[in-house]
Parts: C-alpha cells; sequence; structure tokens
C-alpha cells in the first residue's frame, strides 16, 4: 500500500461545556456529579408550559471565545430547534444555533515542528446538552439521569484545513489551552466537559477538491480522536485503492475495539426540521457589550510562550509546554518573580514534576508543591546541600507530604556528603572491592570511573557529591 500518495483531511466540530454556575436556560446548577436527578426543574425537563429564559453567561462566554480565536462576532443571533427522538432529550428537541451563529470566520494557529500553521474556524454557536442514560445500573434496564440537559455548550467547527492526526491533535490541545485560559470552560475530558466529532476524508496528493467525507461523533479524548483518524483514513485510502465508493456516513468509534462502523449513512440521516424557537427572542450583542468582553481577555498562551522566549531565555518548546497550562505558566513566572533560574525553573516542572503529575492523573493546577518551596529545594541543591538525585527524593516526599524540602532533608538524612576524608573512606573501600575495574583502568578502560562513580553514590545512598567523586578517583586509581 503507497499511502504516501494519498492526503488526508480533517475537520473537527469541538462541543465545550461552558464553566457557567448555572444552565442555560433555567437557574440549575451545572455541577458535575451530584445525586441523579437532582438538579433538575420544569424547564430543564421539558414541563408543558414552561419558558426558557437564556443565561447572558453563554453568550458573553461564546463571543469571549469568538474574539480571542479571531472571529467576527455577528451581533445578531438568532436560537433554533434541533428536533429529534431519543431518551435522554425529554423536550425532544436541542435548543441550538442553525443559520445564524453568534461568531464566524476565525482561526488558530498551531505550533509544528516545521514551523506556525494556521486552522480556520468556520463557526461558533451556542447550544444545550442532553441528559446521559445510566446502562449498567439495573441489569438490562436504562435510566435517564437529567442532570446535564440544558448545561450550556458552545460548538467550534473548524475548516477542513487539517492534514493529519497530529495536526489534528495540536488544534485540540491548542483549542483547549485557550478554552482554560479564558476560563469559560473547565475542559475536564473526564467529565465530558470537551468531545469532539471528526471529519475525515482522502484524496490522491495533488488534487485540489475534497472527496466525500465520513464523520464519528463525541470522542472523548485526544487520543481517542487520533486513533480514530488514522483508522479512518487508513479504511478510505485502502477502499479507494480497491475502487469502492467513500459513501457519506456516521461512523462509531470503537476505541476498546480500535476499529469503526458503519451507524447511518447520508440517506438514512435523520432531518432535524430546524426552525426558530419561538419562545427566545434574537439575541443582540452591541460593540460596547463586545468591547466590554474583549476586555476580560487574558494574556493568550499562543503570546505567553511568545514572551516567555523572549523574556526568559528558554526555548520555544519549553515555553510552548509552559504556556499551554494557565497554572503551569502562573506557577512558573512566581518562581522566576522568586529570583529562581528560569531555565532551572522549567527543567524541574518539565521534568520531575510533570512526570509526577502523569503518574498520579493530576492536572498542573494540583501541584501540591508551593512555587516558594520549590524554589528553596533548588537552593539546597545549587549550596550543595544536597545531591541533585537526592533532590528528586525530596520532591516526592514534598508532594505526598507537603513538608518544607529543609524539614525533608534532615528528617531522611539527606545532607549530602562534601567533607573529603569521609568520601575518600568511602570510595577507598569501594575500590578495594572492586579489583577487576582497577585492572580496567590500568588496561586503559577509563569508563569504569563511571562505574566507581555509581557504586560509591548508592553505597553512600545517594549523599555523595558527585562532583567531588570523579576527580578523587581518578586520582586514587593513578596513584595504584
Ligand atoms: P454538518 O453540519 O453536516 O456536520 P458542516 O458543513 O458543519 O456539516 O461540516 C462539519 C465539519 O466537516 C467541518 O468541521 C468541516 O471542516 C468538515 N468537512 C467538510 N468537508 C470535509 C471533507 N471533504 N473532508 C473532511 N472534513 C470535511
Ligand atoms: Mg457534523
Ligand atoms: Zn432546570
Amino acid at each position: 500500500m503507497h499511502f504516501e500518495d494519498y492526503e488526508v483531511i480533517i475537520g473537527l466540530e469541538v462541543h465545550a461545556e461552558l464553566a457557567t454556575k448555572t444552565k442555560a436556560f433555567c437557574g440549575c446548577s451545572t455541577e458535575f456529579g451530584s445525586d441523579v436527578n437532582t438538579q433538575c426543574c420544569p424547564i430543564c425537563t421539558a414541563m408543558p408550559g414552561s419558558l426558557p429564559v437564556l443565561n447572558k453567561k453563554v453568550v458573553e462566554y461564546a463571543i469571549k471565545t469568538g474574539l480571542a480565536t479571531s472571529c467576527e462576532i455577528t451581533r445578531y443571533g438568532k436560537q433554533d430547534r434541533k428536533n429529534y427522538y431519543y431518551p435522554d432529550l425529554p423536550k425532544a428537541y436541542q435548543i441550538s444555533q442553525f443559520d445564524m451563529p453568534l461568531c464566524v470566520g476565525g482561526y488558530v494557529d498551531i505550533n509544528k515542528d516545521d514551523g506556525k500553521k494556521r486552522i480556520g474556524i468556520t463557526r461558533i454557536h451556542i447550544e444545550e446538552d442532553a441528559g446521559k442514560l445510566l446502562h449498567d445500573v439495573i441489569p438490562g434496564k436504562s435510566l435517564v439521569d437529567l442532570n446535564r440537559c440544558g448545561v450550556p455548550l458552545i460548538e467550534i467547527v473548524s475548516e477542513p484545513d487539517l492534514r493529519s492526526s497530529e495536526e489534528a491533535k495540536l488544534y485540540l490541545e491548542e483549542l483547549k489551552s485557550i478554552l482554560e485560559c479564558l476560563e469559560v470552560s473547565d475542559c475536564k475530558m473526564q467529565e465530558g466537559s470537551l468531545r469532539c466529532d471528526v471529519n475525515v476524508s482522502v484524496r490522491p496528493k495533488g488534487q485540489t477538491t475534497f472527496n466525500t467525507r465520513t464523520e464519528m461523533k463525541n470522542l472523548s479524548s485526544f487520543s481517542a480522536a487520533v486513533r480514530a483518524i488514522d483508522f479512518e483514513a487508513k479504511r478510505q485510502i485502502e477502499a479507494t485503492k480497491a475502487g469502492e465508493k467513500i459513501i457519506q456516513e456516521t461512523r462509531r468509534w470503537d476505541d476498546a475495539k480500535g476499529e469503526n462502523y458503519a451507524m447511518r449513512s447520508k440517506e438514512e440521516a435523520q432531518d432535524y426540521r430546524y426552525f426558530p424557537d419561538p419562545d427566545l427572542v434574537p439575541i443582540v450583542v452591541s460593540e460596547e457589550q463586545i468591547e466590554e468582553i474583549r476586555k476580560t481577555i487574558p494574556e493568550l498562551p499562543s503570546a505567553k510562550r511568545e514572551r516567555f522566549v523572549a523574556t526568559y531565555g528558554i526555548t520555544d518548546y519549553e515555553a510552548g509546554l509552559i504556556s499551554q497550562s494557565k497554572p503551569m505558566a502562573t506557577y512558573f513566572e512566581k518562581c522566576v518573580d522568586l529570583k529562581e533560574t528560569p531555565k532551572t525553573v522549567a527543567n524541574w516542572l518539565l521534568g520531575d514534576i510533570s512526570k509526577t503529575l502523569n503518574e498520579k492523573n493530576l492536572e498542573p493546577s494540583d501541584i501540591s508543591v508551593s512555587p516558594e518551596d520549590l524554589v528553596a529545594l533548588i537552593a539546597l541543591i545549587d549550596k550543595g546541600t544536597i545531591s541533585n538525585t537526592a533532590g528528586k527524593k525530596v520532591l516526592s516526599i514534598m508532594f505526598e507530604t507537603g513538608k518544607t524540602p529543609d524539614v525533608i532533608v534532615k528528617e531522611e538524612g539527606l545532607e549530602q556528603v562534601n567533607d573529603g576524608d569521609a568520601l575518600k573512606a568511602i570510595v577507598e573501600e569501594i575500590i578495594q572491592n572492586n579489583p577487576k575495574s582497577v585492572e580496567d583502568y590500568k588496561n586503559g578502560k577509563t569508563n569504569v570511573i563511571g562505574f566507581l562513580v555509581g557504586q560509591t553514590m548508592r553505597a553512600s545512598k545517594g549523599k555523595a557529591n558527585p562532583q567531588m567523586l570523579s576527580p578523587m578517583i581518578k586520582e586514587i586509581l593513578d596513584n595504584m
């Protein structure tokens, strides 16, 4: 198979739950994880006669996102009913925006290894979420939880500008970091706050028109989106090469099996019978309101990234990773304000701290070590009080216990041995126990020094000062 003759075309529709306190059209709480059906009222459960009133925060957050992605704010929006029947949708329609979204024509820049690429945003519109079906509570039965009914969403539709699953992942990461930075969505993927639909088509390289696409809905992690795109692109290329026709259809991605299957074709696709919601007035936004919202937009991740490179002399790669997360960027700058070297802080953040967060499945906002304590830890290493190795151990205990580095170093007895005589005693013992190494050294194998340093570090339980060891070992060996 020659996949390289083909180009993959991807467009994404991202749904983000908005971080409003209350739902889109009623006063019910949007909090995640409460008991089933405790956050509902006549409006979000569609009792006859109830009337929706749009939460103005929803409009504000959508416009804020539009401004941050360089969209044009249309200033006149309409809300429409998207009609379909499903047990988690008591109204039998979803309030959405059909032909008059709040924001159109923006873009997001992604940072690829070979430079920036601009991905167009077709539109951003507001809509409401549906409830949830619970299939596993009572065997053989499905239950309905309406807590999520009416939780506000924005849908961000991209142009078909993405050309690989890697580009799609970079785009999703950039979008997530913008939404988090704006604080319009908590973007917690594990709670379903951010989901995406992927549209995929393929075409022979050189062709300028697009071919028929398929769609996979509701992917709940970026890695699942990547796997789904790769699978579907391969499937389409193979089918095309075999002379089959790609039909426009929705396919379900089964992430556990790593494959997808057809759900419904365009012919079977339901007609949503969109029409303007007669219960809701048009959304009219003034220039002044837009300017007020613009003022609430903080420094965006892309600007932060550039500033970090220019001001702190860290690499673009490091700056990209740190600025992607607002809590991490704030943490970084706090440490730098405490007069720590930016490069050193970046190394700790992207090294041991990120590793710990990953292992514990935590977010940068969960870093439990204060910037003051991290800076104090780095100072202990710089002064030679503890070794770098011991420093890593101290950090992990800091994460666990919240104790300060001073206290941990004392309690664990991690103070580095900088005393030449004490170190020499350990080194001599190690050399005595490794006659083979001595022989190798005499035969010109100088790399045994590294081995002996390692042995000494181990014998001293990581407390020996490694900078002092190499010259000391070399001197002893040379004098033997
Ligand atoms: P729908 O409302 O049916 O989902 P849209 O026109 O809103 O259709 O497009 C949905 C998404 O499909 C957009 O993100 C768009 O970029 C993407 N898309 C459109 N055409 C193609 C194509 N040929 N290949 C891949 N993606 C496409
Ligand atoms: Mg679609
Ligand atoms: Zn309600």
